[in-house]
Parts: C-alpha cells; sequence; structure tokens
C-alpha cells in the first residue's frame, strides 16, 4: 500500500476506527457527521483525485457503497434516502487530499426542503 504519514486517512487505516474492509478499501465513519451514519469509502492506496482511481477502486468502491447503503437502512429504517458524493479538487470543497466517497444517509425532515440535493454544492442553485 501506497501511504503518507501526513494524511489522516492513511494513519486512521492502521486503528480500530476501520469498520470494514476489501483488498483494495476501507470504511470509516465520518468524524463530523453530516447526518447519523454518514460514513466514507476509502481507497487504501493514496491518491487525492477519484479519477485517478483504476478500475479495481471503483469497482470495490461501488460494491462498499452497496453493502454499507443496505446495512445503514438494515439498522435505522428511518434512513429513507441517501447522497453520494465526492469532492474532487480543493476548487469543489475538498479537505482532505486522500480520495472519499461520502455516503450520506437522509431522512424524512432532516432539513425543511431536500429538493435539488447535491445540487446544493452552489447553494443558490439547490432549488430549480
Ligand atoms: P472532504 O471535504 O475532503 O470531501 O471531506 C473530508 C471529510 O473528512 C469531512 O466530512 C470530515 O468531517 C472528515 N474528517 C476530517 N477529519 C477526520 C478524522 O480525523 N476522522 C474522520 N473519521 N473523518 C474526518
Ligand atoms: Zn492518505
Amino acid at each position: 500500500m501506497n501511504s503518507s504519514n501526513e494524511c489522516i486517512f492513511c494513519e486512521i487505516a492502521k486503528t480500530d476506527r476501520v469498520i470494514d474492509q476489501t483488498d483494495y478499501c476501507f470504511v470509516i465513519r465520518d468524524a463530523f457527521p453530516v447526518t447519523e451514519g454518514h460514513t466514507l469509502i476509502i481507497p487504501k492506496r493514496h491518491v487525492a483525485d477519484y479519477f485517478d482511481l483504476t478500475p479495481d477502486e471503483t469497482s470495490d468502491i461501488q460494491q462498499l457503497l452497496q453493502k454499507h447503503k443496505a446495512q445503514i437502512e438494515r439498522k435505522d429504517e428511518s434512513a429513507d434516502g441517501f447522497n453520494i458524493g465526492i469532492n474532487v479538487g480543493a476548487t469543489a470543497g475538498q479537505t482532505v487530499f486522500h480520495v472519499h466517497v461520502h455516503l450520506i444517509p437522509r431522512r424524512i425532515g432532516d432539513v425543511d426542503n431536500p429538493k435539488g440535493g447535491v445540487r446544493g454544492v452552489i447553494p443558490a442553485k439547490q432549488k430549480y
């Protein structure tokens, strides 16, 4: 595994904060969750940019998204929808420069009007 000792996710990968792992990826809960159950799917390889991942890595991420979406729904039937998000680059809001896919459970009433969802990256354009 290619890792960086200055990277928070490479450090967390070595700890018991990891709730699941495969050959290519590991899974943690976000320390500052947007909603309860906010989960991060992270490749083991230290790579900043989602578009630099290999097909094996992206395929593994997809499988882990399916698995953890189902697990969250089983544990909490109020999890009624999900946002999946990847910030690529500081311009797009990325703060940790080791790829991670956000899996964010959504519940009825968690915001007044959820219309537009991830369009909210530009708040004034969320609703159309
Ligand atoms: P980004 O803004 O780069 O897409 O997301 C970084 C995510 O990492 C944020 O949602 C933030 O809450 C999460 N995060 C930052 N530091 C830590 C940490 O030390 N532990 C965990 N589990 N998550 C973290
Ligand atoms: Zn890293």
